[in-house]
């Protein structure tokens, strides 16, 4: 496997941090919240129970899936049984039990592109290759139904996006995925992976599930979980709800490599999908104040070039303005050579787009506070305009 594009800025970001010189780093798919309190509570008073100190069921506690069944059907229209569902550790994991569940050597996978960078690496451990249709930001970096029909060939098996998009924000209405249903029932065996993982940080105020749309149920697995939406990373609760048959194949692949989710993640799961949902639409509009003031400072910037993120809490804009150019010691060729440059200059941590599948772009996480925003990208203006 390749190693983590993002690792060499990290170690470097940490040296810095040994020397004494702050970095800012906007370079994590992380909350900045602590975990909602009423889920604390919830997940105390389980372990004072006494009752969840076992190995759980491999796919997850009866009770927490049928919560999980409720919320989909309640909040998503996803009629998917509670026997339909695995818990897992963390969403990271249900992608890799389902890829390594549906794919034989040489099986291909449709992943739309800008895509979350895990989707490509758990696909090569699978044994399938990755097959990219791109969208650019001059389309919010969205895939057409025509461009997912080119792709589609003999081998393919799957298709996977995220929406809300990691690294875009883009976010799919229930008309463009209609759209590609409409291309995916000529061809009635591709799988289509829906990663919904960012649902509740979503600003059109409505999201749009693939598995809802008329006759994509059965051939739909929606991923989920509880790290973005509940501020719980750590707490490693992922969720698939799947047809029965891969759902029975993701829990025997899960029974071998990890047996379960920790106990008592699960009862903090349970807690946080039936109780009050204030505390996610607190963060949810928070973060929404973010993507406003950082649109406006990223927009005074010569030379970058955003698209609106309706979802998630990434700006991913495309930075080429500035390669070729030069602060008279180092040539800037590509956005790599611009992340380390900001890091060395600025001090701020990014991720280069070509992670993430567009080597134009790098990738701004504004999950952190606003006087970090504000100092961090001030500091990415001045170190820019340094650049000719
Ligand atoms: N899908 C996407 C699009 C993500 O951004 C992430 C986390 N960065 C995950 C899945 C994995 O989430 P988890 O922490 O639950 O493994």
């Amino acid at each position: 496997m390749a190693e983590s594009a993002t690792l060499a800025m990290a170690a470097k970001a940490r040296e810095y941090k040994a020397n004494g010189i702050d970095v800012i780093s906007l370079s994590l798919g992380e909350p900045d919240f602590k975990t909602p309190k009423h889920i604390q509570e919830g997940t105390k008073a389980a372990i004072d129970e006494g009752k969840y100190f076992a190995y759980p069921p491999v796919n997850g506690y009866a009770d927490l899936r049928q919560a999980i069944s409720d919320k989909f059907k309640r909040e998503n229209d996803l009629d998917y049984s509670a026997d339909q569902i695995v818990v897992s550790n963390g969403a990271k994991q249900s992608i890799a039990n389902v890829m390594m569940a549906l794919l034989n050597d040489g099986d291909e996978v449709i992943v739309f592109s800008p895509f979350w960078v895990s989707y490509t690496a758990l696909i090569d451990l699978a044994g399938g290759k990755s097959v990219f249709v791109k969208g650019g930001i001059e389309s919010d970096f969205k895939v057409t139904p025509e461009q997912l029909e080119g792709a589609i060939t003999d081998r393919t098996k799957a298709i996977i996006y995220s929406s809300p998009c990691n690294p875009t924000g883009s976010v799919f209405t229930k008309e463009e995925l209609v759209g590609l249903a409409v291309v995916l029932k000529n061809h009635p065996n591709i799988v289509v992976i829906a990663d919904e993982i960012y649902e509740h940080i979503n600003y059109t105020g409505a999201h749009a599930s693939m598995g809802a749309i008329e006759g994509m149920l059965d051939r739909t697995v929606t991923i989920n979980g509880m790290a973005k939406g509940f501020a719980m990373t750590g707490w490693r609760v992922g969720y698939v709800g799947a047809p029965l048959w891969l759902a029975k194949a993701c829990t025997k692949i899960q029974g071998q490599f990890t047996s379960a989710n920790s106990s008592i993640s699960q009862r903090g799961a349970l807690t946080a999908l039936t109780t009050d949902l204030a505390p996610t639409r607190e963060m949810s509009k928070e973060y929404l104040r973010r993507r406003d003031f950082v649109k406006e400072l990223l927009d005074e910037i010569p030379g970058v070039k955003t698209n609106l993120p309706l979802g998630a809490f990434y700006f991913f804009p495309d930075m080429s303005a500035y390669f070729g150019k030069s602060d008279g010691e180092s040539i800037i060729n590509n956005a790599s050579d611009l992340c380390i440059y900001i890091l060395d200059h600025a001090h701020v941590s990014l991720v280069t787009g070509e992670a993430f599948g567009d080597p134009n772009c790098i990738r701004i996480s504004y999950a952190a506070s606003e006087a970090d925003l504000r100092k961090a990208i001030g500091a990415i203006k001045a170190v820019l305009a340094k650049l000719a």
